[in-house]
């Protein structure tokens, strides 16, 4: 069998007037010669239908150990010498679509590894159920849990669920991509396709922020760079600091939207043998020294609405404050930080901030991780995609949970979750620059590739009739060879299989 960066085997129609159809997607366009088709994928190049970005395929190291360096620094074109194929993985970054699914996948491949026979399917997959998961390292309130996130004014996700130190942010699925407006449809493939491209997108919040995400760059809060993670909640912060603070101010508050540490209720400040201060915080008490919410959500102090620290704190008690005691205040970056001292009237008043406490506020600073964007493709490669692998779909998706078959996208590891179909999740930095298209249905399309021993391939019905040899792969016309990422496993070693 021939190998040809063509689209679809069963080849394409031409019309009347010369231009080619391709067959590729169901959009079915209509290309003349020297054109693109309207996913800017497929092109006519002297009325033959051809891909137009080059096929992607990963050297790994020659030499079991030896440094490899990571993507895109080097790309050397296959020069044909085979002389170790197993350190070459085709990836289906280039590799072409095939529409509908029942043709096989566009290359399935076959290469010795370590002995065994292997062998990788590779496609394009297009798809109309898949999305990105956004986490944005900042404390600033982004929006409120379930707030509509939207690109260019059109709706395409959705505030989740925030994690430790980062907000979360949901985009696209079927849902915008299908069941809204035209444009609702487009604009969530635009942003997902950016943002999973690795560009920087304005994505805006209702009733929230407009944030700056792009992966593996820090996120820009309402214009402003966000540069750290915080060290911890407030609570967090007290035990890792309480000791570092206790021979040097009488009481700290850790400013959080979340939790709120007080050091002289807090246990870590109990057993330190802080005395009691006579403080009172406005938030609602959950356990010793730990208050939530002491203010509104927002982009001010340790992730609240406040800009004057003073407004969480209520009248303290006479009982057992006393003039000249002393107050550090700080944000769980170290962002913000305050000190006061109280005055006659037990009221605070600002005062220069001695030396030992800065440390202390340089220290959380030190300890804060970059806050970063983090963007995770989502999708579901459960249902059609699978019979382009073999014709017995399900068995794909059981072999997968048997891990006799490893997902890798781009040559990247995927998670797999569990239950029914294959639905995976990719981290994009760990994949090739832009390894991910789209077609105006609306859909994404992106990388998947099916690795597995050639005689389990047989077993699951795959398109035997179909499998070339890797040495083959050579005959395609463009190609782009990348080093290997030293962070990304080699889809072909035997850990990621269970025999
Ligand atoms: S949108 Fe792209 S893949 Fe679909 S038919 Fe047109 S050129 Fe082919």
């Amino acid at each position: 069998m021939s190998v040809t960066t063509t689209a679809p085997p069963a080849g394409p129609v031409t019309d009347a007037s010369g231009k080619i159809r391709c067959d590729a997607c169901p959009v079915m366009c209509y290309i003349a010669d020297g054109k693109s088709g309207a996913c800017d994928r497929y092109a006519n190049v002297g009325g033959e239908l051809t891909r137009v970005d080059p096929l992607v395929v990963l050297e790994g190291t020659l030499e079991k150990g030896e440094q490899v360096v990571p993507f895109m620094a080097a790309g050397t074109d296959w020069d044909g010498d085979l002389v170790n194929p197993g350190d070459r993985f085709v990836t289906a970054v280039g590799a072409g679509t095939t529409y509908p699914d029942y043709k096989p996948a566009p290359f399935i491949v076959s290469s010795e590894a370590d002995g065994v026979d292997m062998v990788t399917v590779v496609t394009e997959g297009i798809f109309s159920y898949c999305g990105a998961k956004l986490k944005i390292d900042t404390d600033r309130h982004l929006g409120p849990e379930r707030a509509l996130v939207r690109f260019k004014g059109e709706p395409v996700g959705h505030v989740t669920t925030g994690e430790y130190g980062s907000q979360m942010l949901s985009v696209g699925g079927v849902n915008h991509l299908t069941g809204g407006s035209k444009k609702e449809g487009r604009m969530t493939c635009q942003a997902i396709l950016d943002l999973c491209n690795r560009q920087a997108v304005e994505l805006t919040i209702d009733d929230g922020a407009a944030v700056i995400v792009q992966a593996g760059k820090a996120p820009i809060v309402d214009g402003e760079p966000e540069t750290r993670m915080r060290v911890g909640c407030g609570s967090a912060t007290i035990g890792m600091f309480a000791r570092q603070w206790f021979d040097h101010v009488d009481e700290v508050v850790v400013v959080d939207d979340h939790i709120t540490g007080v050091l002289s209720e807090h246990q870590a400040g109990k057993v330190l043998g802080v005395q009691p201060t006579g403080i009172s915080i406005k938030g609602r008490r959950s356990t010793p020294g730990r208050y939530f919410q002491v203010a509104e959500p927002g982009t001010g102090w340790g992730g609240t609405d406040i800009s004057d620290p003073l407004t969480i704190l209520g009248d303290f008690s006479a009982k057992e404050a006393r003039p000249g005691l002393t107050l550090l205040m700080v944000s769980t970056t170290g962002d913000h930080a305050a000190f006061f001292v109280l005055d006659e009237a037990l009221k605070p008043v600002p005062a220069p901030m001695p030396e030992p406490l800065r440390l202390t506020v340089d220290r959380i600073q030190e300890n804060c991780e970059p806050a970063l964007c983090s963007v995770v493709f989502i999708g579901g490669a459960g249902g059609s995609l699978r019979a382009g692998v073999t014709e017995n779909p399900v068995k794909l998706t059981r072999s997968v949970k048997d891990t006799l078959t490893y997902v890798s996208s781009g040559g990247a590891p995927v998670y797999v979750w569990p239950g029914g179909g294959i639905t995976f999740m990719v981290d994009v930095t760990r994949m090739p620059e832009n390894s991910f298209g789209y077609v105006p249905t609306p859909a994404i399309v992106a990388p998947i590739e099916f690795t597995m021993r050639l005689d389990d391939y047989r077993t699951l019905g795959g398109h035997m009739e179909s499998v070339v040899p890797l040495e083959r792969v050579r005959d395609v016309a463009r190609k782009r060879n990348l080093l290997a990422s030293a962070t990304n496993p080699w889809p072909m070693n035997r850990t990621n299989f269970r025999w």
